[in-house]
């Protein structure tokens, strides 16, 4: 078969995601679809996979795609003929002590807000299932029958063979060399057989897609490393429906093959490939076998099943998988070139996430846009740093090494810090700031007092910074905090066209007189939130807007993607211009005051309205908006001049009690005023209506928007979903996130945060309450609630309103 000179849509890589990708291009679009394989189908990293399809991930919509796969392995015979091997065993994941326990006891409720059943078993239950195993030193397991295993070379090859069915070309040997570009965009993917035009390419090279990136100018920031399992003879009395185990507090994973096991495992001192070129010709390869270091996981095996101290190896794999330095995959279109999309680094749950996450990219290039909320995968969540070959790899080991380590709530990495820091970094370090890291960002996350260690001590109840985040949470109601945000990202959208612009792309109205900003949603085709931000307006011609550190790469994207094609304005990113402290607090307004000659009295400096005001000898902008529901200002203040701005306001705010407070103590304030958070309250998966956001959308206004015709399509139907908060008064229960929501002890819905209110002195939960037939106030307020948390269930109140008022100063019962 000669290449076609031609093609709409070019995917590069023949590994499971290549050809689930292309798989569902065809089936569901029937795309003119090509892919180009350098060797054979499967020979990367998926041939060598162990085959266990795990499905639960802390994100809902991740557990969506990773039930797609299951889904699709089930029936992919009936329509290929080729048979995948999936075997529908059930995963046992067993634990050996107390915060394990806790963690799947919150796991198991969160499958079930998921929708999914999993239990959990005691000890003996689990001997009857799998009775090779040593169940000693069990507290229990959780199980989930939907799991199992699959063969991942069978999958890809009857996926691939799906493709062709639906008309997909698909070529071996054929290797990608470079692309041609005009205007940053692939106009043509060159081979060493010839070129191909297209509109659309889809890398999905595995492990080569960092260095196939490159070629486009664009980056992915993995990291090839080893991972190793064995394969043992037969073994007596295994079954071979013998579900598959998780063992993580001994750090391996058990799965049955041909009457043996497969075993392996995630080590703490995992061994990286190279940080350069992945060779060209690693077909079908392998690396030799490292017993010395797999040692550290046969020792923890035997232990469990004793069996296999005496049952031969029948062979060991020691292969390379791309990891990356979050542990999840990357998807999406690429912030630095417009029509590549990219399919790559599953972090060793490529074949359970292959048929999923071939579902949602191939619908993501056909669309330009997520067809769901996939913010945790999205190649967005990275930022210019991510080019640091050595950082990603130091990253991504710590990552890797945490796989089976238990997951403490707001636990924060260690390596390759400080990366960035403000320029008070030195002076809240005096001032014994305990830091957390975002997007390389050094932030302060809260301050120890005087004889407490600076330092984090997780825990699975309430952790050693509770106290101290209390007080700090109670200061800002009380006095006044000031807070380093600095590492909010920035940008400024300047030309003629600069207001018409942003019209279209905001869903409020931004297009305000000089002088005012605005709260606004950014919305996708489907009315779903893909951004939160504020937009002050310096000047005709001249926008500011503020966005939420992690969100940098993505909102400045989506942003600069949406300008309407021949209109004057320009996006630049300034984050690193501008250090920012936020002034919150009631005694905010008298320490302005006292660094300022301006007047910031309520009259002249009102709510929504941004100045420049001069602070010691600098020119700041002052943003008259709160995110803690108190009087306050975030002040912006040219980078050079941070400290002397933040000295000034320490020295002028020191009779009034100022303090500097941190991200923890932020998050409960939020809390309590019910701020919504984007990526977690709100996504792209909801509308500003189901949102309680409908006030921020200015369909009133008749000027067109992103988002306006699905949204007014809507209206007039009742909503099936709606966003609630809800208290819970037993201080001893602890909220994370994705507890259920039980409406008259059904479920209905699941929440999205989860903490607790110090002014309050209540846990605080929000989540978006679900009714097929519509969700009224009246419905709302006429349900008994629960929350299943940990299992547990305990009575919640449903709250409509900010549970915290300051304006009256009423704590709302
Ligand atoms: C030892 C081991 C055990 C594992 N066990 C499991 C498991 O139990 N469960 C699970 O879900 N996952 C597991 N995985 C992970 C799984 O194997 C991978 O996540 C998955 O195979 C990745 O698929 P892929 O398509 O992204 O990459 P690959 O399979 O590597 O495919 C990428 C393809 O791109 C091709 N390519 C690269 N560059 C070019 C170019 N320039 N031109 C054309 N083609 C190119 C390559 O030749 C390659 O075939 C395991 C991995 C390892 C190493």
């Amino acid at each position: 078969m000669t290449l076609p000179s031609h093609a709409a849509i070019v995917v590069i890589g023949g590994g499971i995601i290549g050809c689930s990708t292309a798989y569902h291009l065809a089936r569901d679009h029937k795309a003119d679809v090509v892919l180009l394989e350098q060797g054979k189908l499967t020979s990367g990293s998926t041939w060598h996979a162990a085959g266990l399809v795990g499905q639960l991930r802390s994100s809902a919509s991740i557990t969506r795609v990773l039930k797609y796969s299951v889904e699709l392995y089930k029936g992919l015979e009936a329509e290929t003929g080729l048979a995948t091997g999936w075997k529908m065993t059930g995963c046992l994941r067993l634990a050996t002590n107390a915060d394990r326990w806790t963690e799947f006891q919150r796991l198991a409720t969160t499958a079930r807000s998921f929708g999914m059943d999993m239990a959990l078993l005691t000890p003996a239950e689990v001997k009857k299932m799998w009775p090779l195993m040593e169940v000693g030193d069990l507290i229990g397991a959780s199980w989930l029958p939907t799991d199992g295993q699959a063969s991942p070379s069978d999958i890809t090859q009857s996926l691939a063979k799906g493709a062709r069915m639906h008309g997909a070309k698909l070529f071996e040997e054929v290797r990608v060399t470079g692309f041609d570009m005009k205007g940053g965009r692939i106009v043509a993917v060159k081979t060493n057989k010839g070129d191909i035009a297209c509109e659309k390419v889809v890398n999905c090279a595995g492990q080569w897609a960092r260095q196939v990136g490159v070629l486009a100018g664009i980056n992915v920031p993995l990291q090839p490393v080893k991972h190793q399992y064995i394969i043992t003879e037969k073994i007596d009395g295994l079954a071979t429906d013998a579900p598959t185990i998780r063992d993580p507090d001994r750090r391996t994973y058990f799965k049955e093959e041909v009457g043996g096991l497969v075993m392996g495992g995630y080590e703490p001192n995992p061994q990286a490939w190279t940080t350069g070129d992945v060779p060209n010709d690693w077909e079908f390869r392998l690396f030799d076998d490292d017993f010395d270091h797999f040692e550290q996981h046969m020792a923890q095996a035997i232990e469990r099943v004793p069996a296999l101290e005496k049952v031969g190896v029948k062979q060991m794999i020691n292969g390379p998988e791309s990891f990356t330095p979050d542990g999840n995959f990357i998807l999406g279109v690429a912030p630095e070139c417009a029509n590549m999309f990219v399919g790559a680094g599953f972090n060793a749950f490529g074949i359970a996430s292959g048929g999923g996450a071939g579902w949602v990219l191939a619908q993501w290039v056909v669309d330009g846009e997520a067809p769901l909320d996939l913010w945790v995968v999205d190649i967005r969540r990275f930022s210019g740093m991510h080019r640091d070959r050595d950082w990603v790899r130091d990253r991504t080991l710590e990552a890797y090494g945490k796989h089976y380590t238990i997951g403490f709530p707001h636990e924060e990495y260690e390596s390759g810090r400080p990366r960035i820091v403000s320029p008070l970094y030195d002076r809240l370090k005096g001032l014994r700031a305990v830091f957390g890291s975002k997007l390389g960002w050094e932030r302060p996350n809260w301050f120890a007092p005087a004889g407490v260690e600076t330092k984090d001590v997780y825990s699975m109840g309430r952790q050693n910074w509770f106290g101290p985040v209390g007080d700090e949470h109670a200061h800002v109601r009380e006095k006044v905090g000031i807070f380093d945000q600095s590492s909010f990202a920035k940008y400024e959208m300047t030309g003629a066209d600069a207001s018409r612009a942003l019209d279209w792309i905001c869903a409020n109205d931004v297009a305000k007189p000089v002088g005012r900003l605005t709260y606004t949603q950014l919305l996708n085709s489907r009315g779903g939130i893909e951004a939160d931000l504020t937009v002050a307006r310096l000047a005709e011609d001249r926008f500011y807007i503020v966005t939420g550190t992690g969100f940098r790469t993505h909102d400045f994207g989506w942003i600069r993607d949406h300008v309407p094609d021949g209109l004057d304005a320009t996006l630049a990113d300034v984050t690193e211009e501008f250090g920012t402290l936020s002034l919150m607090g009631p005694g905010a307004r008298d320490v302005l005051a006292a660094v300022t000659k301006a007047d910031v009295s309520n009259a002249a400096f009102p709510f929504g309205h941004v100045r420049e005001i001069g602070i010691a000898d600098a020119t700041v902008r002052a943003l008259r908006v709160t995110y803690v529901g108190e009087l306050g200002w975030e002040l912006h203040v040219p980078i050079a001049a941070t400290r002397d701005v933040f000295d000034a306001l320490m020295t002028a705010g020191s009779p009034h009690g100022i303090r500097p407070v941190g991200y923890r103590a932020l998050e409960s304030l939020r809390l309590e005023k019910g701020y919504r958070a984007w990526g977690s309250d709100i996504t792209p998966n909801d509308t500003p209506f189901e949102a309680g956001l409908g006030w921020a959308v200015k369909l009133k206004k008749n000027t067109d928007f992103m988002g306006r015709r699905a949204l007014e399509a809507a209206a007039g139907a009742p909503l099936k979903k709606r966003f609630a908060g809800f208290t819970v008064d037993d201080a001893s229960v602890v909220l994370v996130g994705r507890e259920t929501i039980l409406r008259e002890g059904e479920p209905v819905g699941y929440l999205t945060s989860g903490g607790f209110g110090t002014t309050l002195g209540r846990n605080i939960g929000y989540g978006y309450v679900r009714n097929a037939d519509g969700v009224s106030d009246d419905f709302l307020r006429s349900g008994r609630y629960e929350l299943v948390v940990a299992m547990e269930r305990t009575p919640a109140r449903i709250h409509l309103e900010p549970m915290f008022d300051p304006s009256n100063q009423r704590v709302k019962a």
